[in-house]
């Protein structure tokens, strides 16, 4: 029998069209599948508590696709350098091969890694099945990196193959098969109770990921122009954290669409906003390849002096759902409750955040990255420099939401504020986005009183806003 290949599993926590899987397993070379937890890596922007509860889930599913095929799933943690290497020997594998990621501080630890290999003799491959391209794929006229989106997806589908998904490789065991930890001694989830709401809303892993795509074309897709505004409907993919984690790949999304829309010609324009909408995907992760100070530092130097304030009760209210603005609060409440947030409301609470506030889109960054199951430093980087303008392709930071009007548009008949905000459940519908302005017998018959039930405003936000236009003529 040939000596093992060792997949190496990272954010690509699937069967099906994994590049790294379908080589080591090519021409029927038993493969040995290894999860490293590596909690060293990313400092900072190390994986948050919402994370870690997807990513234990997400490697239960895995490790229980791949007993069907009679493989185990390695887990063990420790330094990716060590473990990697270590594991290895224990199986005499003449190689390791894994997907790439795009991270700064995950690109370093995997040099590392594979110099280590490479010194011990070992093959170390790498390949790409995170994104549509790899992130030095697409090169403006001059040879640069784009900083605008719209030319770069132009150019991105018209010069980048994407190629066809493949399906699982046959997959062959090793003689020997190295010892493994239980996924549930990596300690991933919480020790107290708070995940219910994550229960009842998430199925996770590489089946879940594939069913929700299929349940999004057929019911959403064609609507999708309109619906993907609407944080009161089911309107989007919600593929985010499947993406992120790796149970479905963007190829396999681009493709499913593609031949969805084949069948279903009146999908089409609905499918073209949405594959866009995967393209600012593989645009952040392009930024982020490119200029990898963006998680810690804005792409604009201008935002550099700044004067953000210094807020911590500001912070707390904002981060806890109780700034006395409704639509704000309802997105700070479902991101605590599922750990997700719809991307009109994740805009909304930015604006408001970085500018009613005048506080740092670094702060609304951690806690996004804390909270969120998507958690994923390309995105989450491009979503915070953009909503406060500081970054690649950005909103003017001059245009700040307003918080009312953003309400009354996206969420009209206050089911969204309604079923996060239950405490104004019985508050009129042309109150709802604005509690303060509604007479004190309105209020009364609704069994709200401001400053007990739910807050009175925390800003004024013509005042807020004047604030922070003067904040950001400071720094010119
Ligand atoms: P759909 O509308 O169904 O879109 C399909 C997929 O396209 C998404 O799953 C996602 O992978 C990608 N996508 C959609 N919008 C964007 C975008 N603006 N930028 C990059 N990729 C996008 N997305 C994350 O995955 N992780 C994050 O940590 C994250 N942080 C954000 C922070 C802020 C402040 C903002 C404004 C946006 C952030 N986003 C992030 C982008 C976006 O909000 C989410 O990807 C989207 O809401 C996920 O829901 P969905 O899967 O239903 O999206």
């Amino acid at each position: 029998m040939p000596r093992p290949a060792i997949v190496w599993f990272r954010s690509d926590l699937r069967l099906r069209d994994n590049p790294a899987l379908a080589v080591a397993a090519a021409g029927g070379r038993p493969v040995v599948p290894l999860f490293v937890h590596d909690e060293r890596t990313g400092g900072r922007w190390a994986a948050g508590a919402a994370s870690k509860w997807w990513l234990h889930h997400s490697l239960e599913s895995l490790a229980k696709s791949l007993s069907e095929r009679g493989l185990p799933l390695i887990v063990r943690s420790g330094e990716a350098e060590e473990v990697v290497a270590a594991v290895a020997e224990e199986c005499d594998a003449d190689s390791v091969h894994w997907n790439a990621l795009y991270e700064p501080a995950v690109r370093e630890r995997d040099r590392r890694v594979k110099s280590a290999l490479e010194a011990a003799g070992l093959e170390a491959k790498t390949y790409n099945g995170t994104l549509l391209h790899h992130p030095d794929a697409v090169k403006t006229g001059s040879g640069g990196p784009y900083k605008v989106y719209s030319p770069f997806w132009r150019k991105l589908k018209a010069d980048v193959d994407f190629g066809e998904p493949a399906d699982c490789p046959d997959l062959a065991k090793p003689d020997s098969v190295p010892l493994s930890q239980g996924v549930g001694d990596l300690g991933l989830l919480p020790k107290i109770d708070w995940d219910g709401g994550f229960r009842e809303t998430w199925r996770v892993g590489e089946t879940a990921a594939s069913e929700r795509l299929d349940e999004f074309l057929h019911n959403t897709l064609a609507n999708y122009g309109e619906s993907r505004n609407r944080p009161d409907w089911d309107g989007t993919s919600q593929l985010s954290p499947h993406l992120h984690f790796g149970e479905i790949g963007p190829r396999q999304v681009v493709a499913r669409t593609r031949a969805f829309v084949a069948e279903n010609p009146d999908a089409e324009a609905g499918a073209e906003t949405f594959l866009s909408e995967i393209g600012w995907r593989e645009f952040a992760h392009h930024v982020l390849y490119h200029f990898p100070e963006t998680p810690d530092e804005p792409l604009r130097d201008q935002f550099k002096a700044m004067p953000w304030r210094n807020d911590p009760e500001g912070l707390r209210a904002w981060q806890k759902g109780l700034t006395g603005y409704p639509i704000v609060d309802a997105g700070m409440r479902q991101l605590w409750h599922i750990g997700w947030m719809h991307n009109r409301v994740r805009m909304i609470v930015g604006s408001f955040l970085t500018k009613d506030q005048l506080i740092s889109w670094e702060r609304g960054a951690e806690w996004f990255f804390n909270t969120l199951v998507d958690g994923d430093l390309a995105n989450n980087t491009l979503g915070w420099q953009w909503v406060s303008g500081c970054g690649a392709d950005a909103a003017p930071f001059f245009r700040v939401f307003n918080p009312v009007s953003q309400g009354e548009k996206f969420d009209p008949a206050g089911e969204y504020v309604r079923r996060w905000v239950p405490e104004l459940q019985k508050l009129p519908d042309r109150f709802l986005h604005a509690p303060w302005t509604a007479p004190s017998n309105v209020l009364a018959h609704a069994g709200v009183e401001l400053g007990r039930d739910y807050p009175r405003p925390i800003v004024d936000h013509g005042e807020a806003r004047q604030r922070a236009l003067d904040a950001l003529k400071a720094t010119k």
